[in-house]
């Protein structure tokens, strides 16, 4: 028997909806509960893979090949699962698969309505996907905020499984937030009041409430919200300002809703143990050292389209003791006036992130060049390592290298599409998605990185090393450590004569876990400290 936490937002978006969701879990967890996530989408889109990161955030890819909501890298982060495709529910695939029913004639005669026949869909989609995935408990978040149009048949259907499952097998957590009015400090709960209203109307009765804001909640405020929301008092919780999302966990369970939501769902629950997630913790929020990395890319102005990579970071900088200060470096600024990629100089590393399309590629190739005549450590992700091989061409000789995906006609196309992209017309799904098994060469920095001869990443791409330049390549000094199992494609690069100059087709930032830093970063981060270290002891 699965139990189901449906976790909501009110208020407004963007107020660590999937953390708490995550959070929640991961409380279950400690508590001896095998747990899973699913995150509902309420847009129209298939998947997330069409849409744009800088409105959106990251696309996240799942072990089996899923372009996905970036909420399901928290999920696999905090609970340290694995999560399919599956487990991102979107509007656009339940009207898919109901409106292919009605036209295979499995629906015959009937007149197809929004209620019942999307949200049993709905409901089927949520029960089938945690069924499959074993766990105890699924932790499902509904995505938008309530009173949005798109997220009623959602709602709806989370509000019928409670009568159909019973009361202790389903719960409701509404997350909002109560802002302060600066002049007089007042934490304010209205639009705590009026946003589980608007989920009461549904017929929805949050059993509790996690608020985010700053600091702790007041007493005042915190009765207010109790009685206004039907709710008491020990059901609403605080999710405020922490150093590290990790620290959310323990500062909620704290606060005592792991115990509630046990008893109110008539859990059998052991003692939770949080000693190796303490212990965890404190790489994250109590380092000796700092590194300033610069990210270089494209949608830099938006931290969450590169999620993945901000937490990977942020994962090898526990690992090696150290607080990692981020810049996020828009490319074009390079094209604009190259003496700026002196900035460059200040920061301890330089990575440059996946990304599509022509804009700011000269300015990313700049920047590898100067990370690579300076010594600088580098770390190139997906892109990143396409565009370290065209640097390293064109500075071989090689005039005019480049990707066709950014210029078809390029004199040297060291990039060029896979094989079996040639015939692809659709965009949605048709990248390289997904883990993909390499082989590493012992010998190199990525083998010692690794530490073993085969690895599993995940891949989201359509371009490659083209065959025809690789001996060239490697006879100039650019070895090619991670290969796919079949040999042909190239899946990790590295210059050994530089202090670190590393970059891998794959993501490895996916698979990178708190407590787990993905190697690629782990060794780049150990090579910025060092960096960082030896200039501090030359300025002092
Ligand atoms: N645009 C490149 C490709 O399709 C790289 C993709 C990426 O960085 N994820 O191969």
């Amino acid at each position: 028997m699965v139990r189901y936490i449906f976790i909501t937002g009110g208020v407004m978006s963007g107020i660590g909806k999937g953390v708490t969701a995550a959070s929640v879990g991961k409380i279950l967890q400690t508590r001896g509960m095998t747990v899973t996530a699913i995150k509902i989408d309420p847009y129209l889109n298939v998947d997330a893979g069409t849409m744009n990161p800088y409105i959106h955030g990251e696309v996240f890819v799942t072990e089996d090949g899923g372009e996905t909501d970036m909420d399901l890298g928290t999920y696999e982060r905090f609970l340290d699962v694995n999560i399919s495709k599956e487990h991102n529910i979107t509007t656009g695939q339940i009207y898919i698969s109901v409106i292919g029913k009605e036209r295979k004639g499995e629906l015959l005669g009937k007149c197809i309505q929004i209620i019942p026949h999307i949200t049993d869909e709905i409901k089927d989609k949520i029960r089938s996907t945690a069924r499959k995935s074993k766990a105890d408990c699924a932790i499902i978040e509904i995505g938008g905020t309530v009173g949005d149009i798109e997220s009623l048949p959602f709602l709806e259907a989370a509000r019928q499984m409670r009568l159909e499952e019973g009361p202790s097998n389903v719960s409701y957590v509404h997350v909002t937030l109560v802002p302060v009015l600066e002049v007089v400090g007042e934490q304010k709960t209205k639009p705590t009041q009026h946003s589980v209203q608007e989920l009461r109307r549904i017929g929805i009765q949050p059993d509790a409430v996690v608020v985010r804001s700053q600091s702790a909640l007041k007493p005042e405020p915190k009765r207010k919200i109790a009685l206004f929301c039907n709710i008491e008092e020990r059901a609403v919780f605080t999710s405020p300002d922490v150093r590290s999302v990790y620290e959310l966990p323990l500062v909620l369970d704290d606060q005592g809703l792991g115990e509630y939501l046990s008893k109110r769902m008539l859990l059998k629950t052991k003692k939770p143990d949080w000693k190796a997630w303490r212990k965890m913790l404190e790489g994250f929020v109590d380092p000796k050292n700092q590194v300033k990395i610069a990210v270089c890319g494209k949608y830099a102005e938006l931290a969450d389209s590169y999620v993945s990579i901000n937490e990977a970071l942020r994962h090898a900088g526990a690992a090696n003791d150290s607080l990692v200060k981020i810049s996020w470096v828009e490319t074009e600024t390079f094209e604009e006036d190259p003496s700026r990629l002196r900035e460059l100089d200040s920061d301890d590393g330089i990575l440059i992130p996946g990304g599509f399309g022509a804009r700011g590629t000269e300015g990313k190739i700049m920047a590898i060049s100067h990370a690579r005549r300076k010594n600088i450590p580098f770390l190139g992700i997906c892109f990143g390592f396409q565009m370290a091989i065209v640097e390293f061409a064109r500075q071989i000789g090689l005039v005019g290298a480049n990707s066709t995906e950014i210029r078809p006609d390029a004199e040297h196309p060291v990039i060029d599409l896979m094989p079996e992209q040639h015939s692809v017309e659709q965009k949605g799904a048709t990248m390289r998605l997904g883990a993909n098994e390499i082989v590493l060469t012992p010998g190199t920095l990525a083998y010692q990185l690794y530490g073993r001869r085969v690895i599993s990443e995940r891949h989201r791409h359509r371009y490659e090393a083209n065959q025809k330049y690789l001996a060239r390549l490697e006879e100039a000094g650019l070895v090619f450590s991670g290969r796919s199992t079949d040999g042909l494609r190239m899946e990790v690069l590295e210059i050994p004569s530089q202090l670190f100059h590393l970059a891998t087709q794959f993501h490895g930032e996916f698979k990178s876990r708190p407590n787990r830093p993905a190697p690629p970063y782990n060794g780049f981060i150990a090579s910025c400290l060092k960096r960082a270290l030896a200039r501090g002891k030359s300025q002092s």
